[in-house]
């Protein structure tokens, strides 16, 4: 994982754009690259392209599309970048946050209406944070389905996607102009480089350095997200933001290993310790939820909801996947409940609260607002904490150009997705639902076409 010097290459074949990585970012960038001209050749070191992004419920957050006109969302582009300052504290690159989010109802309907990918928006899943219901996601809400679709439209758009080929190293000039990749198959030119590898959550070493508090949390995100984009810009002299940045999820299945879709909580259901005891609220940082949940006796909670969320978490296919494993307790009364969880009956004093709080319309103890209170036939699944992706990165501008450490823009070297800098700001409070694929998809898609233009004009 190195840069060599542009004259020890020895290159075997040419592209005009290549991307390293066929995840979301990769594939957005790929496909405006082809739009601006450019031969693409994307490198992914997996045998099938998924990514973090095929492990994704694959909610694209996106303000003012047609899909939520045709719903009766009214939403604006400013609504959606001021919740996401909202969420960072206003601690990240706001002229970035306003480009991405100008640009997301048209990504999303470029996705859909030029590339057939099959999204539409769901006004049911209101994300902690979101003033309105902007999540577009496929059928089955899966990052899987979305995947699927994205390498088809790169495909018949004429990019090249190059399968088992992990890039190992790339060649530059002293002045950080990239001439090519290395892979095991021989030594790729290019005329600009687009870094789509996704963030270093699977990198020891990298979180034990940046972020150490969620160092020792079991990750479950793509074995891909190695930090190939941090360690080569660090080598080469970029700048690199927001490293301590994350999104952790508190809903992973101790029995199985899947997470529940954090809808399960968002439509109402709740988290109690061992003690049967609720520890904070749920709907209020979820990024930072792993820490909370590993916080507590065990290091595992019990998720608790009941028979109308089960019905509606059904339309989401990883959910369905999570009850095929069996791990989904059932109880037809609160004692059944504390009979199958093991909890002791406080649980019956926390689920009263909760009663309470739906009929007063008021926060209760820990300042959540229930619409409804929680009643039998319940559904439990016992579940910990862990790290998803990073939020940390190479920083770029509004084209996804890398800076050096002086400010100035390296001459043809491109970074999007989890490779670049998000707008989620420092530290793990910032991150708002879809901040992941806005800037994989949003990102990507103005870094692919930016490096075409610098090429070809
Ligand atoms: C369980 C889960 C659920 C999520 N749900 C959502 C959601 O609903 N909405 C949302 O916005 N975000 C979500 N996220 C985050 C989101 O998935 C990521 O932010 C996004 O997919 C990142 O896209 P990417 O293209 O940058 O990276 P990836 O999709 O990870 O693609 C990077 C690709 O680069 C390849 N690669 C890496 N290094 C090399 C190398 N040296 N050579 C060749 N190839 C390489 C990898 O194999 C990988 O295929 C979720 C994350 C997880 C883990």
């Amino acid at each position: 994982m190195s840069i060599l010097p542009a004259s020890a290459a020895r290159f075997t074949r040419k592209g005009g754009v290549v991307v390293v990585g066929a995840g979301a970012a990769g594939l957005c960038a790929a496909l405006s690259a082809r739009e601006n001209g450019a031969d693409v050749i994307v490198l992914e070191r997996d045998p099938v392209p998924r990514g973090t992004t095929a492990m994704s419920i694959g909610f694209i957050p996106a303000a003012q599309t047609r899909f939520q006109r045709a719903k009766g969302i009214a939403d604006s582009p400013e609504d959606l970048a001021s919740d996401i300052l909202a969420k960072s504290g206003g601690e990240t690159d706001r002229a970035m946050v306003a480009r991405l989010c100008a640009a997301s109802a048209a990504t999303v309907e470029w996705l859909a209406d030029r590339y057939g990918v099959p999204l539409d928006v769901s006004e049911k899943d209101q994300y902690p944070g979101h003033g309105k219901p902007r999540m577009h996601g496929t059928p089955q809400r899966t990052g899987a389905e979305l995947m699927s679709a994205l390498v088809t439209a790169a495909q018949n758009a004429g990019a090249e996607i190059l399968t088992n080929t992990v890039v190992t190293d790339l060649f530059a000039d002293d002045d950080g102009r990239v001439h090519g990749v290395r892979t095991a198959g021989g030594d790729i030119g290019c005329d600009a480089l687009v870094l789509a590898t996704c963030g270093f959550a699977g990198n020891h070493d990298l979180l034990v350095r940046y972020i150490p508090e969620i160092a020792s949390a079991r990750f479950y995100g793509h074995a891909g997200s190695q930090g190939d984009a941090v360690r080569w810009g660090a080598e080469l002299g970029a700048t690199l933001g927001d490293m301590d940045s994350y999104q952790s999820h508190g809903g992973m299945t101790v029995d199985a290993d899947v997470p529940v879709p954090w809808a399960h909580i968002l439509r109402g259901g709740v988290q109690v310790n061992n003690a049967g005891k609720r520890f904070s609220d749920e709907t209020r940082n979820y990024a930072q939820r792993a820490l909370e949940v590993l916080a507590q006796p065990g290091g595992y909670v019990w998720s608790v909801y009941d028979a109308p969320i089960d019905a509606e978490l059904q339309t989401f296919a990883p959910y369905r996947e999570v009850v095929q494993t069996g791990v989904v307790l059932s109880a037809e009364s609160t004692d059944e409940l504390c009979r199958v969880t093991g909890l002791p009956p406080a649980l019956k004093e926390t689920l009263r609260e909760i009663a309470a709080s739906a009929a007063s319309q008021m926060p209760d103890s820990l300042g959540r607002v229930f619409a409804r209170a929680l009643a039998p036939p319940f559904k439990a699944v016992k579940v910990t904490g862990v790290l998803y992706h990073t939020q940390g990165g190479l920083v770029v501008d509004g084209d996804g150009r890398v800076r050096r450490k002086d400010g100035t823009l390296f001459p043809n070297l491109y970074a999007a997705g989890g490779a670049a800098r998000g707008v989620s700001g420092p530290g793990c409070e910032g991150y708002l639902g879809g901040n992941g694929l806005l800037t994989a998809t949003v990102l990507g898609r103005f870094a692919g076409a930016a490096a075409a233009r610098r090429i070809y004009g």
